[in-house]
Order: structure tokens, then sequence, then C-alpha cells
């Protein structure tokens, strides 16, 4: 076939494609999908070439000017995925484009011709151990960074690529050539491909099949009949729900589907959350299926990410493991997408393009005709509306593995028993008395509060000021190892002062609780214990998580204290007593999910406790021990709080019942961030009420427009934010609305529009 013009998306904020004329040299390399570099404007950026028109648009058009790849990155599937998701989200085709592909992958250019084996500059140690030590003593003051990185060496044991040990270590390339010429280091030129990622280490089965119950059974047939439904090219994402309280064995269920889809000929996805993508996870699927794994996380280095992307690519992987963008990954007859904790918010993408991952499964399951799992013990009540309409088939795994029950849930009401004369206890006495008994039966205890730092208010006790950012206007979190308040949205520091600015005299109060506070007064309340303590400040080095998991395992640590990091995945079996510090943190958000997110929440660490034969308990700490979602979640009772929830959210239209887009409004002067966000609700207000007016396509056009208010963070790094939000019962209805909005920023204001919104601060 003869081409004389090309059709080209670039990633330019261009709502629409391009033509270029294709000259004779590049038409035989040149097909849908390639990478090609071409003239815009008087610069020269890459593009997609997403077809071949028959006649021009205009007489004089630009030629291409280099075809980028030898095979095109992006198949024609997955070209028409990167539209809908463009059309679904709001964002250009070419933003879509780029997010469903490494930039590793895009990093690559095709000099490397005949497949030569690419080599990237990497750092070993010199000398031996010793030496390095006195080395690194004398650097830790002069040049700390330097020191830091002679420590993740070290720590290696191996060569680390140049810009992987500078981004662990925070030393720039001048400090690495620096220790190169004092003799500590060497860099030299390491071959790009490796096999596997670090930290991957694959061993196949290991242990033997476990021959399923009979839920388990059930769930396996119903998929495989799923799969009966779907042949290729029609267009159908047959949607199995499997709902299966912690410990019931759905990753089984996902392994046997795997299994199934393999045997057909054809290839798997299995999302996970990135923090559940622990080495005990990946593990599983290694000794199941040996080599034909790959895994994607944004713990990759650029290289291995890239040898991973090849590898499924190329069709030696077929079944891939990995966080939200692996939804993405090449795979070659794709017959399964299985989502593990479906319900999880970090599915959802913060930037541009602001895609969750789950629906997008589902558009690209449609495009695949492949089939999709979506697990969790505590479904989304989106997926659970689905599932009861009918949309999707459910499948029910009701008990644990080996009949374990599930831990007894006591709820504590912080409103009585926490003061001692003018002492606030930060655990209740009967939480205290539960550890005492689990630790001294040689158990372990996990301590839960969502919540960093040692004090996350610092207040005066007189006037009732409030320590905040100033850039953010949230309050700063007192962090004591570092001696320091820091703000943790924009990481603003200040030492911390001792009086009240405001009514100074009055000493500041660093109360209140968070994770590095009970980290440290465990070591008070129970004495010869030893507490560890797992949040993102703590577990900052690449390995940082899987060393902590291991000590707490070997029973080296009694008591594990963290945040989200410990409430999900963990399996292990000494864990005999669970403690949620705070179950309010989240339900006072303002924010329509807070509730949900609670009862999820409480539901995931509850599953940790009691996971063993020596069975387990949970203490639930709140000033709100009547709440539903706090009594359901101790009742590990699903549906009562779904359908209590729904019920609330049918009466106000909110997801899944209505459809919402959120639209935030940022810029340096607020007058005019205020301006603008008050002239663009009016302009959609008047839209919006014009009966049967620019909303022809939809017949009930009813767009509810909200606000504009301040965000409920009104301030972050200096840029004021305010919002306003869009609710319709039909989703055509908000985007016919939104087509008239230009997106970007104009007048020193940045508008931004999150369709089905997960943040809402
Ligand atoms: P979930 O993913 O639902 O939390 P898992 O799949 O992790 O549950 O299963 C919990 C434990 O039970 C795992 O250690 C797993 O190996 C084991 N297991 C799963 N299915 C079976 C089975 N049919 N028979 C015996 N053990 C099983
Ligand atoms: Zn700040």
């Amino acid at each position: 076939m003869y081409h004389n013009y090309a059709e080209v998306v670039v990633n330019a904020p261009l709502d629409k494609t391009l033509h270029y004329k294709v000259p004779d040299t590049l038409v035989p390399e040149l097909r849908i999908g390639s990478r090609v570099r071409v003239p815009l404007g008087h610069r020269l950026v890459n593009g997609y070439c997403v077809g071949f028109p028959d006649a021009p648009v205009a007489m004089e058009l630009k030629e291409i000017k280099e075809v980028l790849d030898h095979q095109p990155l992006l198949g024609e599937k997955m070209l028409r995925l990167t539209r809908e998701i463009a059309r679904y989200y709001r964002c250009t085709w070419g933003e879509a484009m780029e997010a469903a592909l490494p930039a590793a992958v895009k990093g690559e250019r095709k000099s490397a011709r005949g497949g030569a084996l690419q080599t990237l500059k990497a750092l070993r140690l010199t000398k031996d151990r010793v030496l390095i030590l006195e080395a690194l003593e004398g650097l830790r003051k002069k040049a700390p960074r330097q020191a830091r990185a002679l420590e993740v060496l070290l720590e290696s044991n191996n060569g680390i690529p140049l810009k992987e040990l500078s981004r662990q270590s925070g030393c720039n390339l001048g400090g690495l050539n620096s220790l190169s010429s004092k003799g500590l280091v060497e860099i030299y030129e390491q071959p790009e491909c490796r096999d596997r990622p670090s930290g991957l280490s694959i061993s196949e089965s290991q242990r033997p099949k476990p021959e399923l119950t009979s839920e388990q059974g059930q769930a396996l047939s119903l998929i495989k009949t799923q799969f009966s439904l779907c042949r290729g090219d029609r267009p159908v994402a047959p949607t199995v729900l499997l709902q299966g309280v912690t410990g019931s064995g759905k990753t089984e269920v996902y392994l046997r589907a795997i299994e199934e889809v393999l045997a057909l000929g054809r290839g798997a996805i299995v999302l996970v959350p990135e923090i559940s993508l622990t080495p005990q996870a990946i593990e599983r699927y290694g000794g199941r299926f040996g080599n034909i794994i790959a895994v994607l996380h944004s713990h990759l280095t650029g290289a291995e990410r890239y040898d991973q992307w090849q590898a499924i690519r190329g069709g030696k992987a077929r079944v891939v493991i990995g966080a939200r963008s692996a939804v993405f990954a090449p795979v070659e007859n794709l017959g399964l997408i299985v989502v593990d904790e479906e319900h999880e918010v970090t599915y959802k993408q913060e930037t541009s393009p602001r895609y969750h991952a789950r629906e997008v499964a589902l558009m690209r399951a449609r495009e695949e005709g492949a089939v999709v799992i979506l697990g969790s013990a505590t479904p989304s009540l989106e997926t659970y509306f689905n599932a009861l309409m009918g949309r999707y088939q459910r499948a029910i795994l009701s008990q644990r593995i080996g009949q374990r029950p599930l831990p007894r849930v006591e709820i504590v009401d912080m409103k009585e028993g926490f003061h001692e004369g003018r002492h606030t206890r930060l655990i209740s006495r009967r939480l205290e008395l539960y550890m005492k008994e689990c630790l001294s039966k040689g158990e372990q205890a996990l301590l839960f509060l969502n919540r960093r730092g040692f004090s996350p208010f610092v207040s005066c006790p007189r006037c009732g000021y409030v320590l905040r950012c100033k850039r953010c206007d949230i309050p700063l979190t007192y962090h004591k190892r570092q001696h320091s308040t820091i703000c943790h949205y924009c990481f603003y520091e200040v030492k911390p002062q001792e009086n009240c600015p405001e009514c100074a005299g009055a000493r500041l109060n660093y109360f209140g609780l968070g994770t590095e506070r009970i980290e440290e007064e465990m070591g008070r309340y129970f004495p010869g214990y030893k507490a560890l303590r797992m949040d993102s400040d703590s577990m900052k080095g690449r390995n940082a998580h899987a060393k902590a998991l291991k000590s707490f395992e070997r029973g080296e640590v009694q008591i594990l204290v963290g945040t989200q990091m410990i409430a999900k995945g963990l399996d292990l079996p000494n864990v005999t007593l669970v403690g949620v510090i705070s179950a309010d943190t989240i339900l006072n958000l303002p924010d329509f999910r807070a509730v949900e997110r609670t009862f999820q929440l409480l539901a995931q660490v509850a599953g940790r406790a009691g996971r063993g034969p020596k069975g387990g308990r949970v203490v639930v700490q709140t000033f709100n021990p009547r709440q539903y979602a706090i009594l359901a979640a101790a009742a590990h009772d699903y549906e009562g709080f779904a359908d209590r929830e729904l019920e609330y959210r049918r009466e106000l239209g909110y997801p899944p019942f209505g459809y919402m887009a959120r639209i935030v409004l940022v810029g340096q002067k607020e007058e005019r961030v205020k301006d603008r966000a008050q002239k663009l609700a009016e302009a959609l207000r008047q839209v919006a009420s014009i009966p049967g007016g620019l909303l022809t396509k939809v017949t009930t056009p009813g767009v509810e427009v909200v606000g504009p208010a301040p965000a409920p963070i009104p301030r972050i790094k200096n840029q004021f934010r305010w919002q306003l939000s869009l609710r319709s019962p039909h989703s055509e209805a908000i985007k016919e609305l939104l087509e008239g909005i230009p997106g970007g920023t104009t007048g020193g204001v940045r508008i931004t529009i999150d369709i089905d919104p997960y943040s809402m601060l």
C-alpha cells in the first residue's frame, strides 16, 4: 500500500489531528501507530500516526521527518482505547497515548538497529568495605549526599545505574563524579538487559496447588463460562465481581483463572494497588507461572521497565502483574484482566489524564474481547451496584480458608476513660490490657493510625491558634525525630517554636496523634518490647519496606505501627491483635466517600488479625461509636453497610446514582480565581438551563452546577484554589456541558477538570 498522507496526533494541547506528507523514503516503514517526528510551528515534536487519509485537508503540507521505531509502539486496539480515554476523561488524544507508554520505552530510539545490546552508565564500589566505611565517616559532615550514595552502594552489594543511584541518594552527578575521582567508586557500562527486575526471584511451584474449596470452585466455573461468552472481536467485557472476605482465597481463584486463559492461548493482566505489590505477593504468581510473568511498578528503574515492556510485547511474558498503568501493558491477545482490591482509590490517577484503572480495564476488555474480574472484600459501591443491577456476575467467598473465624471486633468510645487527671491516654485501658496479653504470649500486634508524624496539630491552649503552612493553609505536622514541623502537601518546613506567635506567651501544645508518637510511646507502655513504624516517612529507601516486614516476620519486632501501608495484604499468622488508634481520621474528611472509605479501611485492617490458628482480636477506638460504618465493620457486615450507604447516595444523587465532574481553578491571585470561578459557574448554569438547548443529544438534560466555593484545601503552594462541581444522572449531559470549557491556563488561572473525581480536597 502506498500512502501519500498521514494523520498524526501530537502531544500538544490540540484537540484535533494534523495531516502531513509522507516522503517516499519513509513510506515503507510508516505504519498506523508508528511514532514520528514532525514539524509543528517552528519546532520538531513527537507524534503518532493514526491513519492514512486519501485526500489532504490542505494543499501545502509539511513532511514527516522521521519514523522513530521499527515497530509501532501502539497497536490499533490501543489507539482506539486511548481515543476513548481522551473522550471520556477530557484530555487530548496525545496525552492519553503518552500515559499508555512508559517513559523508558519512549526514550529509546531505533539507532540501535539490529538489536545491539544497549548499555547504561552505572556505579560500583572499588575499594574494600573497611576503606569505604572510613571514607564514609569523613564524608558524613562534609558531603552528606555523597556519603548517602556510598551507603546505598554498600547496601546493594552490586553496581547501580547512575540515575537510579542519584535518585536514591539525592547525590547529583557532580557528587558522584567526585566519589569517582577519589577512587572510591568506578563508573562502568552495564548492559541494559537484565532478565528480571531486582527484588524478584522466581522459583516455580514450590507449593503444591491447593484443592479448591467449593466456593472457590463455583467462582471459577462462573468465570469459565464468561470466557466462552467472549470470542475475540465481539465488543463485550463479561465482568465478574469476586467478593470474598480477607483470607478467603481470592488470589487462588485469580491464579486458576489465569491458567484457564493461558490454556486458551491468551494472556492476562493482574492489577494490584502499588502498596500491595510486595515481594510476597509477586512470588505467588511467579511460583505458579515462572518466567512468563512480568512485573511493572513504580520502583523499577527505567531500564528494568523497558525490559519488562519489551518482554511483554515480544510475547515472552504472558502474565503481567502491575500497578495502575499496567492496564496498558502490550499483552497480545489479552483474555483476562484482574483488578484486585478494585475499591482502592489509588487506581485513580490524580494527574492528567485522570483515569481510573478499573474503568480503563473495562474499556480495554471490551476492545479486546476479554473477561474482567473485580476482586475485593469490600467492593466499591459503584461495583456493588452494578452487580445488584445484573450488569456484573457476582461470586461470593464467604468463608476464610480453613474456616478460620473472622476476628472479634470491639469498639471503644474515646469520650470515656481517656483522661486520667491531666494526663491523656493514647490507647484505651482495654487495648493496653489486650496488648500485654498478646505480647506476653509471644504473639504480635499491629497498631493502625492514618496519620503520619508525631503530632498533626500544633496549637495554642489559650487562644486556639493552630500552626499552619504559610503556603497551603493546612495544619503543620510536628515530626519529632527531625525536630521540625512540616507541611504534608508542599514539604514546607519550619523549626518548632515554643510559644504562641499569636497571643505571645502561652506555650504551644504539641498534642494530637501521629504514627511517630505512637511508636515512641509504645516503649513506655510496653517496656522490653520493640515497636517499628511503617509509613511513608520511615520507609523511604528502595528495600525499606521489605526489610521492615522481614524483621517483623522473624519476630525481632513485636509491635508494628503504621498507616495504610500496614492495612493491606499482609498475611502474618502470628498477629493476633490489631488496634485502630482512631477510626475518625477519615470519617471527618469533607468527601462523600469518607464513610465508605472508613468502612473499607476498618475491614481491611481487621482482616490482618487472626490469620493463623491462634485467632485474633481487633480493638477500634473512636469518638463515634454508633456511626453505622463503624458498627457494620465491627459486625463484618458488608451488605448491611452497602445497602444503607446506597440509600444515602440515592437520596443525594451521588455516584453510583449520578455522575460528577469537578472543576478546580487555581491561581496566584485569589480575586482572579474567584472571579473566574463565578463567571464559569454562571455560564454553565445558563447553558444547563436552556431547555433542549445545547444538550440536544440528551433527553433529560438536568445538570446541577454546585458552587463555586473555595476548595477544602483553599491554598497549596501559594496557589489559591476554588472549585465547582457538576452533577447529573446522565454522564453524557455532563460531558456535553463541559465541551465548551477550555482547559489549561488563561489570565493566570488554571482550570482542571476531573471526571468521576475521587479526591475532593
Ligand atoms: P485473599 O486473596 O482472599 O485474601 P488468599 O488468596 O491470600 O486470600 O488466601 C489466603 C491463604 O489461603 C493463602 O495462604 C493461600 O495460599 C491459602 N489458600 C487459598 N486457597 C486455598 C485452598 N483452596 N486450600 C488451602 N489453602 C488455600
Ligand atoms: Zn504547605
